[in-house]
């Protein structure tokens, strides 16, 4: 088998960012799990499936035709990149992710991204449930003030007008929400180094972990 550097943390830490370096420096694939709830919850809106019909909503996930391409994503053959990632679309994913029919139709894609040389997974339960095994189990966090404060950037620097006291709020919320749920909750592996970017650039980030996977 390949070995595994499994990034998990809450939203807008960074850590999709420093995996997807970390993957680059060590020429090994990357998974970024989010973007799986992400397209089930667009999905489930596009196609009008309510939260509460959890078989139909399994159903559908197994038969979704998901491909990335670079960074490109596409669902059923039509580019979705841009559209998964707004806010609205970051509470849904949350949202189907607290369904366990939902995560266990996710959970044979995501192991089928591990192959040679290697993966970075980067997601809520990389460390604890799809990828136990992992090699190298990070927990990358920074506080929700810094978090929004990021978040506000990166919306800023798209054209998109946001109020940092909302985004703080919304991913405060979806925080709990990821944390309390009983499936596969947002939680520090007990074998995971804990990696607070609050005052780190990226970079020192990437050498980091990089640093932690030779040692
Ligand atoms: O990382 P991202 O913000 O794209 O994830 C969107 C949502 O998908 C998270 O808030 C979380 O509820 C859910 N998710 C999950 N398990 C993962 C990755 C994401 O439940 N492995």
């Amino acid at each position: 088998s390949f070995p595994v550097i499994a990034i998990d943390g809450p939203t807008a830490s960074g850590k999709g960012t420093v995996a997807q370096l970390v993957a680059n420096r060590l020429g090994f694939h990357y998974l970024d799990s989010g973007a799986l709830y992400r397209i089930v919850g667009f999905a489930s809106l596009q196609r009008n499936i309510p939260l509460d019909q959890t078989l139909a909503l399994a159903e559908m996930t197994q038969a979704l035709q998901i491909e990335f391409k670079g960074n490109a994503i596409f669902l059923d053959h039509q580019e979705i990149t841009e559209l998964i990632r707004t806010e609205e679309m970051g509470l849904r994913a949350s949202a189907v992710g607290a369904i366990p029919e939902v995560r266990n139709a996710l959970f044979s894609l995501q192991r089928s991204f591990l192959t040679s040389p290697g993966l970075v997974a980067d997601g809520r339960d990389m460390a604890t449930v799809i990828f136990p095994e992992a090699v190298l189990k990070v927990f990358l966090t920074a506080s929700a003030q810094i978090r929004a404060e990021r978040r506000f950037k990166q919306l800023i620097n798209k054209g998109i007008s946001a109020k940092i006291e909302i985004l703080l709020n919304d991913l405060v919320a979806r925080d709990a929400r990821d944390t309390q749920r009983k499936d596969a909750p947002l939680i520090q592996a007990i074998d995971a180094h804990l990696l607070d970017t609050s005052e780190m650039d990226i970079e020192t980030a990437v050498q980091k972990v990089v640093d932690w996977y030779h040692a």
